[in-house]
């Protein structure tokens, strides 16, 4: 398999140098040459395999510098620890409806499904090139975690992550900042979140510092992460019995990663009649949808902060789908976004995004509206992430869309989110017994000034990254 850019000016590369290096040089995205299809026989024999055997088979449609057998012992190892023997298990609420549990990995959020493979699979090509990757990132609470967990104590990788001081949870904080892991380097900004992500910006930016240090991203963009979420679709429809039944997903969305792996399975093959784009009340999505017009305006901060985003980075990925691959035309609606703050697109291509994707934007009332109703009636706290996909998808269903089943994706542990939990239900969400620990272990982090050049200095002076 190669892999092309959204931007059409890029030479076609191998899984591991887009794994490694996840931006095309154009400043496209990396999308596969063509979309492996997977039989009704295939699918129907998932039914009886386990979530690391499912894995395997699609990550090899995806490399072909390794075999299945190959990354069968990888999805193995990352996925033989979750909280689940079932990595991502189905939670039937009423006949039709069911919640996909997307928390069970060691940082409680659906992140860890891609980054628990990510981390060996970037060690595992850096060893094979005698290459060490330094690799910096801002979050915003989730992504820190489950990276920090997913690289702690790997030989060729140091790990840099940003946080905006003060501004994430104690729970999102203790969880990277209780790693006491040598390559790990949790440094607090006296700032924001985009403070924190204009940093790591400038810093892949600069060319000289860059390859000096072998600089890695393993932001949603990178493709192992999309191929790691499409597992989830394949196991959780199968098991609801695709291909032969109707099924429709509802995804919380920010980035545009996790519905965008549901859109490549159903390009594979499994039959999803619709995918509904959850958001909060940063709707560019809902009104790109209503209306056709690709239009940035301010983030708003709300009860569901890992959504709280405006541009959603793998967006350009279906818009390169539904161009019928035209990396011209979506270089030109990208340029027009960051010279303008917006694009348009043509009534043929809203109308097959209109095919595929249903949106709703849901506002705080209605979250935690839906926060107190699952108590009510389920017995069971959900997450704020979790109650905008399970809002949406209610609309999904009153538009008249006939599935057999509905199933909305939980994307978060309620206990990641204790404070909302409790206003909105009343009650507390306790901690799974395998976090617990972190209540007590010593924090190890390091407070930095807003200001670029302290934190070039202080990477270079830890990092041991090289390039060959
Ligand atoms: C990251 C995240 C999302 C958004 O996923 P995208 O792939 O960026 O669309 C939703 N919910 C939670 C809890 C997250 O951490």
């Amino acid at each position: 398999m190669r892999y092309i850019s959204t931007r059409g000016q890029a030479e076609p590369r191998l899984f591991s140098d887009i794994i490694l290096s996840p931006l095309a040089p154009d400043g496209g995205l990396y999308m596969p040459a063509y979309w492996p299809q997977i039989e009704a026989q295939t699918l129907a024999a998932f039914r009886d395999r386990p979530f690391a055997a499912v894995a395997a088979h699609i990550f090899s449609l995806f490399d072909n510098e390794m075999d299945e057998a190959a990354w069968r012992a990888l999805c193995e190892k990352a996925y033989g620890h979750f909280n689940h023997p079932q990595v991502t298990p189905l939670r039937t609420l009423s006949e039709g409806l069911h919640l996909l549990e997307l928390f069970h990995g060691p940082t409680l959020a659906f992140k860890d499904i891609a980054l628990q493979i990510l981390g060996p699979i970037i060690e595992r090509k850096l060893h094979q090139r005698g290459e060490r990757l330094c690799i910096i990132a801002a979050t915003s609470g989730d992504t820190g975690a489950a990276a920090i967990k997913a690289l702690a104590g790997r030989e060729a990788v140091d790990l840099f992550i940003l946080h905006p001081k003060g501004a994430i949870s104690a729970i999102q904080r203790r969880m990277m900042s209780v790693c006491q892991a040598e390559n790990v380097f949790n440094i607090a900004i006296d700032g924001s979140f985009d403070d924190c992500q204009s940093m790591v910006k400038a810093m892949f930016g600069d060319e000289v510092f860059s390859q000096e240090l072998n600089l890695g991203a393993i932001n949603s963009i990178n493709w192992a992460r999309i191929v790691a979420q499409m597992v989830y679709y394949f196991t959780s429809a199968v098991a609801l019995g695709a291909p032969e039944k109707r099924l429709a997903y509802s995804v919380p969305t920010g980035n545009f990663g996790d519905v965008f792996a549901g859109a490549a399975a159903q390009k594979m093959g499994l039959p999803i009649s619709m995918l509904a784009i959850a958001s909060n009340e940063n709707d560019i999505l809902t009104r790109t949808l209503s209306s056709g017009a690709h239009r940035l305006e301010a983030v708003r901060k709300t009860l569901s902060p890992a959504m709280d985003i405006q541009i959603s980075s793998n967006f350009e990925r279906a818009l390169f789908e539904l161009s019928g691959r035209d990396g011209a035309l979506v270089s030109r609606l990208m340029e027009d976004l960051s010279k303008t703050g917006q694009y348009h697109l043509s009534p043929e291509m809203l109308s097959s995004l209109r095919d595929t994707f249903f949106a709703h934007a849901v506002d705080d009332h209605a979250t935690s509206a839906m926060m107190t109703q699952c108590l009510q009636e389920y017995d069971l706290l959900i997450d704020p992430h979790s109650a905008v996909g399970l809002v949406a998808a209610q609309k999904m269903r009153e538009t008249g869309l006939v599935v057999d089943h509905l199933i909305s994706l939980a994307t978060a542990h309620p206990a990641k989110f204790p404070e909302t939990v409790l206003k909105a239900t009343g009650r507390k969400a306790p901690l799974p017994e395998a976090i617990k620990a972190i209540e007590d272990l010593p924090e190890r982090l390091d407070v930095l000034p807003n200001d670029l050049d302290r934190v070039k200095k202080y990477i270079k002076a830890r990092t041991r990254a090289t390039k060959q």
